[in-house]
Parts: C-alpha cells; sequence; structure tokens
C-alpha cells in the first residue's frame, strides 16, 4: 500500500520551537490549534453541540475554582468538586473542543496492569510500590465500571477478556519475568489465566475450533507466533461519550464550560493576595483555585514542569477487517500484542458496535515516529499527523502475518488500513503520574503525567486530587505514594535531568 513517510508538511503550532540542529530543546505546547486529525471516536461525534459549548456566551470574571483541560481528568475532577463543594463557583476552561486532546484519541481500552509492568516498577520504587500500583489500576477500573453501569453511561463499554500475547521469545521471557516476580511478592494472580505453551497459546485454526472456544468459554488468541497467553477482566469504551456524560452532568450541576478558549498564563492576583488570575485572550478570571488538568500540555503553561512532563506523539490505525474476521468470526478480546524492543500493538476490536479494530499502542514504527519528531520538535503537539507510514505498514504487516485467517479474504489494503489519526501523550520523567499541589505555588493543583495509560489511573486520581484540595492527607487518597508530586520528587527528577542521566521511562 502506499503511504507517506513523512507526514503532511508543519501546521503554525503555537508556542512551537525552531528545528534544533545539536541538542534537542525542551518539549513542550500549547494544544495546537488549526487543522487536527479526527479520531474514531471524534468522528463518530460531530454533530454533538457540547463539542463547541459555552454556558455563558462572556468569560466570567471571577470564580472560586478554575479547571484548565477538559478530558477525562478535567472533566471528573470538575465533578468531584461540585460534589465537595456544591456552592462554589466553577469554570472549566478548554482550549479548542470539548475533551479534544488525549481522551478524545486514545485507543480506547481501560485495561489495568495486572502483572506487565511489575518488575520494571520494583525496579524504580521497590515492592511495596510496584505492588500499590498495580492494586490502584485494578481499583480505578473496577470504579470506572461501576460508574458506567449505575449510571446508565452510553459508552459503548465492553467487558471481558484482555489477552497479552508476546509474539517473540524476548518479550516471552521478559513477560514471564515480570509475572513470576509479581507473584512471588505476593500480587494477586487468581482472576489471571496463563499459558506459556505456544501452540497452546495461538490456536484457533478455523471456525468451528473458534465457535467451541467461544462456547467453553476458553480465550486463546488466534496469532500465530504466539509464545505465551495471559489473560484477565478489563474494558474498552467509547472515552468521549464518557466524558461527555460527566460533563453534561457538571453543566447541568452549575459547572460553567468554556470552549474555544486557551489559559495562556496563570499569575499572582496583583489586587488580592492568594488568589490567581487566569490570563486567556478572552479575559482573565480571578480564582482562588486552579487545577492543571493539561496532560502533555502542562508544561507550557506551567515552566516548573518542563522536561518533568512531555508531550509525545502517538498514532492510532482504524483498520476495517476482511470477511474472514467480520461478526461472529471476529476478534472478540482486546489485547496487547508483545513485540521485542518493547514494541507493542494494543488492539481494541469493535466487537459490540461497528466491528472495526483499533490498532495503537508503540508499534514497532512508533521509534522512527519518536525519531522524526526529535528532528521536528515544532510537531511534538501536532495532533493533525495522520498515516506516518512506518506506523501503518507495521499494522499492515502485524495483521496478514500473525491473525491466522487473516489474509484468506482479499481486500483492497487502501481500504483496510486506509484511516489513522493521531494525539498527545503526556510522559512523565519517572514514569507514573502528578497529582497534588505544585510545589511553591500554594492554590495551584495538578492532575497530569498519565503516561498513555490515563484510563487506568484517572478515575481514582481525580477524586484523590479533590480530597487533597479539601485538605485531606495523602493517605486519604488511597493513591500510590509514588504519584505524589512533592518539592523533592521534582528536585530529584530536575537534578537527573540536569545531569542528562538515563531516566527510567515506564
Ligand atoms: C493515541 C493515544 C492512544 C492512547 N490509548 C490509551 C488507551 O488505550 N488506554 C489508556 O489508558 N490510555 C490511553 N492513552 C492515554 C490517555 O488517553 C490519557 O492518559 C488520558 O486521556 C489523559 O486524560 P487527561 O484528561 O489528563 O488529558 P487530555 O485528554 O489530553 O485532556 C487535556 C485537555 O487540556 C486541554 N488543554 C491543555 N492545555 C490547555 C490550556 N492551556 N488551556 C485550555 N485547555 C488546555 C487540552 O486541549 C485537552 O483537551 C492514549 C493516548 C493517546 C494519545
Amino acid at each position: 500500500m502506499s503511504n507517506p513517510t513523512n507526514p503532511t508538511p508543519p501546521a503554525t503550532v503555537k508556542n512551537s520551537q525552531p528545528e534544533s540542529t545539536t541538542t534537542p530543546p525542551e518539549r513542550f505546547g500549547f494544544p495546537k490549534q488549526g487543522s487536527r486529525s479526527l479520531s474514531y471516536w471524534l468522528q463518530s461525534v460531530q454533530g454533538d453541540p457540547l463539542l463547541n459549548h459555552r454556558t455563558t456566551p462572556e468569560l466570567p470574571k471571577s470564580a472560586d475554582i478554575v479547571v484548565i483541560g477538559s478530558g477525562l481528568s478535567g472533566t471528573l475532577i470538575t465533578k468531584h468538586c461540585l460534589a465537595t463543594w456544591p456552592d462554589k463557583t466553577v469554570v472549566v476552561l478548554e482550549a479548542r473542543e470539548f475533551c479534544s486532546g488525549a481522551t478524545g484519541r486514545n485507543a480506547g481500552h481501560c485495561k489495568p496492569d495486572q502483572w506487565r509492568g511489575f518488575a520494571r516498577y520494583e525496579e524504580a520504587f521497590g515492592t511495596q510500590h510496584a505492588l500499590k500500583i498495580l492494586q490502584n489500576e485494578q481499583q480505578t477500573w473496577s470504579d470506572l465500571v461501576q460508574y458506567i453501569r449505575e449510571n446508565k453511561v452510553a459508552c459503548d463499554l465492553w467487558v471481558g477478556d484482555t489477552l497479552d500475547v508476546p509474539v517473540s521469545q524476548e518479550a516471552a521471557n521478559f513477560s514471564r519475568h515480570s509475572f513470576e516476580r509479581y507473584e512471588a511478592a505476593g500480587g494477586r494472580v487468581d482472576h489471571i489465566q496463563v499459558t506459556h505453551d505456544p501452540a497452546e497459546a495461538a490456536r484457533v485454526r478455523n471456525f468451528t475450533e473458534l465457535f467451541v472456544l467461544r462456547l467453553t468459554g476458553a480465550q486463546r488468541s488466534r496469532i500465530k507466533d504466539a509464545q505465551a497467553c495471559y489473560s484477565w477482566p478489563a474494558s474498552t469504551l467509547h472515552p468521549w461519550k464518557l466524558a461527555a456524560h460527566v460533563m453534561r452532568d457538571n453543566v447541568s450541576k452549575g459547572a460553567n464550560l468554556q470552549t474555544h478558549t486557551p489559559a495562556l498564563c496563570v499569575k499572582e492576583s496583583p489586587d488580592t493576595p492568594g488568589k490567581w488570575i487566569v490570563e486567556c485572550e478572552r479575559g482573565i478570571i480571578e480564582c482562588s483555585k486552579v487545577i492543571h488538568a493539561t496532560n502533555a500540555y502542562s508544561a507550557a503553561l506551567e515552566p516548573s514542569l518542563r522536561g518533568v512532563i512531555r508531550p509525545c506523539p502517538h498514532m492510532c490505525n482504524r483498520v476495517e477487517p476482511p470477511s474472514t474476521f467480520s461478526a461472529q468470526r471476529g476478534l472478540q478480546n482486546s489485547y496487547g500484542v508483545l513485540l521485542s524492543n518493547e514494541a507493542l500493538f494494543s488492539i481494541n476490536p469493535r466487537c459490540t458496535a461497528d466491528g472495526v479494530v483499533l490498532f495503537g499502542g508503540s508499534n514497532p514504527g512508533q521509534k522512527q515516529f519518536e525519531e522524526w519528531i526529535e528532528r521536528h520538535p515544532d510537531r511534538c503537539v501536532d495532533d493533525s499527523l495522520v498515516d506516518f507510514g512506518c506506523i501503518t505498514d507495521a499494522v499492515q504487516t502485524f495483521a496478514e502475518s500473525q491473525l491466522v485467517g487473516w489474509r484468506d479474504a482479499s481486500t483492497d489494503p487502501e481500504v483496510l488500513y486506509g484511516k489513522s489519526w493521531s494525539g498527545i501523550i503526556g510522559m512523565s520523567a519517572d514514569g507514573v503520574p502528578f497529582v497534588g499541589q505544585l510545589p511553591g505555588l500554594p492554590g495551584q493543583w495538578i492532575c497530569a503525567g498519565h503516561q498513555g495509560h490515563g484510563m487506568a489511573r484517572i478515575f481514582t486520581a481525580a477524586p484523590g486530587l479533590v480530597k487533597l484540595m479539601n485538605g485531606g492527607s495523602w493517605a486519604s487518597t488511597q493513591l500510590p505514594d509514588v504519584y505524589e508530586i512533592t518539592a523533592s520528587r521534582m528536585k530529584g527528577l530536575r537534578q537527573r535531568l540536569a545531569k542528562d542521566m538515563a531516566v527510567p521511562r515506564l
């Protein structure tokens, strides 16, 4: 198939930096205005007026709380602020359309890490912290599913077994190492089915076998080179529809949502000690509390976060399955396909919706994409990028060589693989999010740096942040200690970044 190796020519990016010829500059930037790619999720809601909603035509001049960002973080933080302080005024500022950042552009998984990251977390933070991170992800998934069910949120929720399938010996060895360390440390594994037998892991050669397996509830990968298969409960969902449900409820309870209103800077109020001024092109808002729910863009607004939270563009591909993978014959599980060199395909088959298959993750083409971004740092917040050749080619190669039966139906590759979009991940310098009060800035709070994994973190991080804002202790949040933003964590990270030491990126 023909894909351009390089994406389209640069569009204007606010706060962009010149191309570097020596050391790469710090990457940061505000949400890109102008053209953008349309994700599978955003494409399906283009008629929804919430995208451009402004609760009042004018920007309020003052508020108790200003939340910056309307992704899942900003939306849930607003919900918990309104529940905690029903009488306080809350304004939500969004630079572009409602929820048009990573939440509206992700791969649609809420997949709690139940063993895979354990070895790395243990190395970075120690056994107890690593256990706590994985427990928190399980709790987050369970809270998210409970909220969706209790509130009957129409967001295409799928609950089922997610499969992690290493397809190289290197990936299989590392997976086994992490799983065994997790088990040895006392991690809960009774809900995880594992086979280390490659033949068993790959099985399903024909439709009859698939049908029998489904009847017996057995999960096998249908991936030719599977070396092992780990399966445990997880979800996929329409993330924009979930955020929109929460935000509509927030607005009905008094929140003032202002889309297309970038916050340009936050400064101390010259008139009222202890208050902050949030400056926008449309006016200024004086407030007591500011919440940075700006994820990948956090460092553009708050300079102390430069290098600590970095924007990192990622691609997703929307693949039309061939007829051999339609309806009952389609993939019925979500996947993490684990390859060598830490590459990963995350696969989300929309088996309870329109049957398309979404591919995300750091696929083998991501490295080349990242090298391209390093050479073009002005594109670090550019989510208009589509169809980066090496990423789409990796998806096609994988599907055709590994999914058993995929090639049995002939279809034009342009039809199958021709649609993709980009989004910007907020990479944290030590691999875990930042939650709490910004050091040295009393009244300014943050929940950001979700490392491409926010759906399995935000449902507990957001209420945790609001507990802290209400005077609660860190322990009351029940979040992993290593998520807390503290002066010493920031100092340590800055020292490591300044020394250009290798900071573990999880
Ligand atoms: C391609 C891709 C695939 C992913 N796949 C998954 C997945 O399958 N599972 C998973 O768990 N996670 C995934 N993630 C990560 C996940 O989407 C994020 O961790 C999560 O959505 C972060 O939510 P958020 O609300 O913190 O940030 P965002 O959703 O990015 O929201 C931040 C918002 O703040 C706004 N904003 C920023 N700066 C300003 C400003 N100065 N003024 C006003 N508004 C501002 C932005 O426009 C944006 O709308 C993926 C991310 C990407 C990009």
